[in-house]
């Protein structure tokens, strides 16, 4: 077996939960280590410390999956955990939401991989090279789980008798499937050792990539092959059952508005009026079919919905032209990197200005944040010290993070907060 040592400063980290081994950290290995081999982590007296995956092409050399005493990794541990994954989403959502976060990573147990739920798709998301040569493994492991769900079609005669007995139910599952998505560091490993690539079909191929599914119980669209990270930002659902319940009356600007999903929530939550910014025609069009999915419902179909195509960044910038009642700010992750994090808070600075300058007398901001290298403190304060600087009276309404299908077990697994301003 692969055993490695690491440094004491790592040793205390492993031992305190923490889930990644940086290769800085590592002291010792008695071989070289291959892409995804189980690695034995031992401390200085040889004492056991924790088992991960390895990948030795990476800085993050390895991500813990146990740590403690001693465990055989075997078939039945993996389908364990899994069950336990699940069993800890029992009874958070109803048939009013059937698009939530089946394994999120590390604070899953399941270290840079993600399974995402939109219906009866399934879409599994790998942030790390390690899961490839287990990926077969973890296919038949999540199917096996979810029986029905995205099971490959089978032209066999029992198939047309489920047809029969099964019904329209049948017919939701024939739509089912998986999908495999890369995050970009791994897409050249995964093609050229694996003859894998981003928005591969694992099964249910041919199926059609915009897949429908509720929230909240209103119908959204998710683009599982080729949208940003699943297809949906599910993270935010919190958030904008949040908005939906402070959108009365109010003319709402949804800035970095994605597929509209704010957007949608606040037009059920009776506002006067909704509009997108975003710089993606493709997430506007989106915007738009969201929209158009939930038109059945009175408050939807009678709210002017506006989009405007542009830079938020420099859209902010401009002196405003109209004011709103509410504005959201929502952008993608401005610090990737801890080098990059004062530049960021920079960023959030001048964009909750330009938001706040943008209220009504009375209206609210409310300002998310998901760059992990910024904590929730540093960008609360930041918020709420422009607003002090423009010498606007406000009241802090509420903080808030991730959604709970999201769990975070470690301080980076926190990544996304958003602050709530009246004023
Ligand atoms: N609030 C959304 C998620 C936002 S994701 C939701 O709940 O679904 C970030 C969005 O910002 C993406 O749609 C992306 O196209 C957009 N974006 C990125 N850079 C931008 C820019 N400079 N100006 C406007 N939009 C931008």
């Amino acid at each position: 077996m692969l055993r490695l040592r690491v440094t004491a400063a790592a040793e205390t980290a492993i031992r305190s939960g923490h889930p990644w081994v940086f290769s800085e950290s590592l002291r010792e290995q008695n071989r070289e280590g291959r892409l995804g081999e189980l690695a034995a982590i031992y401390d200085r007296k040889d004492r056991f410390l924790a088992i991960g995956l390895f990948d030795p092409g990476s800085p993050l050399r390895v991500r813990v999956l146990h740590a403690g005493n001693p465990v055989a990794i075997d078939a039945a541990w993996w389908r364990e955990r899994l069950r336990q994954a699940i069993a800890r989403r029992d009874g958070l959502f109803d048939e009013q939401t059937t698009g939530y976060r089946w394994l999120n990573g590390e604070s899953d147990g399941w270290p840079g991989l993600v399974l995402d739920r939109y219906d009866t798709t399934l879409v599994l998301k790998l942030y790390t090279a390690a899961w490839l040569p287990r990926l077969a493994e973890v296919v038949d492991l999540i199917r096996s789980a979810r029986p029905g769900s995205c099971r490959q079609q089978q032209p066999s005669s029992t198939t047309a008798t489920n047809r029969e007995s099964r019904g329209a139910s049948y017919e939701r599952d024939t739509g089912s499937g998986l999908v495999l998505r890369l995050s970009r560091n791994i897409e050249a490993t995964a093609r050229i050792k694996f003859n894998l690539s981003d928005g591969q079909w694992l099964a249910g191929e041919g199926r059609d990539s915009r897949i429908s599914f509720l929230e909240s119980g209103l119908s959204f669209e998710a683009d599982v092959v080729r949208g940003q990270k699943t297809g949906f930002f599910l993270d935010q659902r919190e958030n904008r059952r949040t908005v939906e319940s402070l959108a009365q009356d109010h003319d709402v600007l949804n800035a970095f508005s994605f597929t509209g999903g704010f957007s949608v929530y606040a037009a059920r939550g009776g506002a006067r009026s909704v509009t997108d910014l975003d710089i993606s025609q493709y997430a506007l069009a989106g915007s738009k079919r969201n929209f158009d999915l939930n038109r059945h419902l009175s408050s939807i179909a009678s709210c002017p919905h506006e989009m405007i195509h542009a830079d938020a960044f420099e859209w902010m910038e401009q002196a405003p032209k109209r004011g709103f009642d509410f504005v959201i700010l929502d952008p993608p992750s401005l610090a990737k990197r801890e080098s990059e994090r004062s530049r960021a808070i920079q960023a959030y600075r001048k964009l909750a200005s330009g938001g706040i300058r943008r209220l009504n007398r009375g209206g609210i901001l409310a300002a998310a944040s998901c760059s992990a290298h910024v904590s929730a403190e540093e960008f609360f304060t930041a918020v709420r010290d422009v607003a002090k600087q423009l010498r606007r009276e406000f009241a802090d309404l509420r903080t808030t993070g991730q959604g709970t299908d999201h769990p975070a077990t470690f301080p980076e697994a926190h990544y996304l907060k958003c602050i709530y301003l009246r004023f």
